[in-house]
Parts: structure tokens; C-alpha cells; sequence
């Protein structure tokens, strides 16, 4: 009979240690959605399920800066712009195909015209890790997948207001893009930048680390910009991007070091912070496959 109440509390004791991590996820992720403003026409989309997107009301119509992943989420968004202005939400661009950014694209109206790089849109058929296709190849989807794509450059004119979309070049994934609001001098970069943890670096999209500080190094020289949201940190300025292009010099700068002294990856990784073992990682097979060399 003890016997049993002693499993019994530690089984206890094991639900609880497994529910308290759990239970703050859960209250991170059910954060309600909040428009922050920038200016009278630019939001910025903190909270919710899903990463940091924004708003942009033009003079016919707004525009949706990536979309949260789950309904609750978008729902909010959408009763967020009713309670701002009674335009209707005409475009929903998506700063690249992470779930994070994309998968809330099925709960807006079909109405929207969804805007994406190329490479973005081609991202969204990539057969998941196990073989398996992807969700978005489901027919009752196809409706929420980007149609309206672009190469290096679009504008788009919400009336008198003009929405600057930029691709720059590779860098987190291969289809990761700008959108840029030149009255308020406001950049949006989606994943192009993290300022609180590692950068990260999708290899299985193309990405690729020497290619992300070229990238930000162009936009930097192309854009007059001043202020830079990130879909995971805190608005910074020029100086900000400039730090993390630094940064992930120095990170390549170092493993390239240590490749020299023929040390192993796990070698490596032991001289890096524990949130940086996934970037040292891409950086080390880029090195071993001369992807840092010029072209
Ligand atoms: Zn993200």
C-alpha cells in the first residue's frame, strides 16, 4: 500500500515538472495580439501564436505583414484592423514560409491576394523532413498560397501610398524579402534578423550564413531606412543590423579557426555559446563545402 503511494507521488511530482514548462509555453503562446503603433499607418502585430508581423493601412485598403499560425490568432489581427479602420485587408504579404509566418494564411479571406519572393512560394511545396508532401499541396489550400510573386523588386500602391517590396539575396532561407514603408522610414524583415538568440539559418531552404551578412550589408546601402522590425525581437535602428552583421563575422570568422586546428564540429561547438550550436553548426558544413569561398 505505501509502495503505491510513493509511485504515486512521484508519478505526481512527474506531472508536475512536465506540466509547469508546459503551462508557460502555453501562456506565451496565447498572448493576445497587440497593435503597436509606429505611426498613424504602420503597426507593428506583437503577440499571439506565431511570430511578429504587421499592419498597414494605405487609403483603399491594408496590407498584413505575415500571419500567425493559428485562427484565434488571426482572428484577433482581423478584429485588431476593424477596430483601426474599416478598409478591407486587400494584400497579406509573407517575409518567407516558416509555419510561424505562413500557416495563418487559410484563416483570412479568400479575398486576399497573397504576396511572396518566388522562392518563398516554391518553399511552401517542400516535402516535409520525412518524405512526406507538404500540407500546402492539399487542393482546399491552394487558395492561401502565394499568387502574386516577384524577383528583386515590387511596389504596391495602396492609393497614394506606396509599399516598397525588396529581395536582396539569400540569407535565413532563399526567399526571404523586405517590405519596406519609406514615409516612416520602417523596414520589416521577418527572420532576416534575431536579436536575442543565434541567428538562424535554414540550409534546407538554401539558406546560408555568408550569404545573410552580403544581403543585409545591400539592403543597408539600397534603403534609407531607420527603424528595422524583426518577426521575433524588439524594432532596432541601423546601428543594430550592423552589430549582428558583426557578430555573425566574427561566429564565421572563429569556426573557420577552429576548422584550421582540425577540431571536430562537437569540438567546436563546445567554444560557443549553447544557443549558437545550431548556426555553428551551418557554418561548419558551409566551410567544409567551400560555400564561404567567393563565387
Ligand atoms: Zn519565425
Amino acid at each position: 500500500m505505501k509502495k503505491i503511494k510513493i509511485s504515486q507521488f512521484i508519478f505526481s511530482i512527474f506531472v508536475l515538472l512536465w506540466l509547469i514548462p508546459w503551462s508557460f509555453a502555453q501562456q506565451r503562446e496565447t498572448q493576445p495580439v497587440e497593435f503597436r503603433k509606429i505611426s498613424d499607418n504602420l503597426y507593428e502585430t506583437i503577440g499571439g501564436s506565431g511570430a511578429r508581423g504587421g499592419a498597414y493601412i494605405g487609403d483603399n485598403g491594408v496590407l498584413i505583414i505575415d500571419a500567425k499560425m493559428d485562427k484565434n490568432s488571426v482572428d484577433q489581427v482581423i478584429e485588431g484592423v476593424k477596430q483601426i479602420t474599416d478598409k478591407p485587408i486587400m494584400y497579406l504579404v509573407d517575409t518567407h514560409s516558416d509555419g510561424d509566418h505562413v500557416w495563418g494564411n487559410q484563416f483570412f479571406p479568400e479575398t486576399v491576394i497573397f504576396v511572396a519572393h518566388e522562392n518563398c512560394r516554391k518553399d511552401f511545396f517542400l516535402t516535409k523532413g520525412d518524405g512526406s508532401p507538404s500540407d500546402w499541396s492539399k487542393p482546399e489550400l491552394a487558395p492561401f498560397i502565394p499568387s502574386l510573386t516577384f524577383q528583386n523588386k515590387l511596389k504596391i500602391y495602396l492609393g497614394t501610398k506606396k509599399v516598397e517590396i525588396w529581395y536582396f539575396g539569400i540569407g535565413h532561407t532563399t526567399g526571404d524579402i523586405v517590405i519596406y514603408f519609406p514615409e516612416e522610414k520602417t523596414a520589416f524583415l521577418g527572420d532576416q534578423i534575431f536579436l536575442t538568440r543565434a541567428q538562424l539559418i535554414h540550409s534546407h531552404k538554401g539558406g546560408n550564413s555568408f550569404e545573410h551578412s552580403k544581403t543585409l550589408v545591400k539592403m543597408l546601402e539600397t534603403l534609407d531606412a531607420e527603424h528595422f522590425c524583426s518577426g521575433h525581437s524588439e524594432m532596432t535602428d541601423r546601428k543594430g543590423i550592423k552589430n549582428q552583421i558583426d557578430k555573425m563575422k566574427k561566429c564565421q570568422a572563429k569556426v573557420e579557426d577552429l576548422i584550421e586546428e582540425n577540431k571536430t564540429l562537437e569540438e567546436i561547438q563546445k567554444e560557443f555559446e549553447e544557443n549558437e550550436a545550431r548556426l555553428v553548426e551551418v557554418i561548419f558544413n558551409e566551410i567544409k563545402k567551400g560555400m564561404n569561398k567567393e563565387k
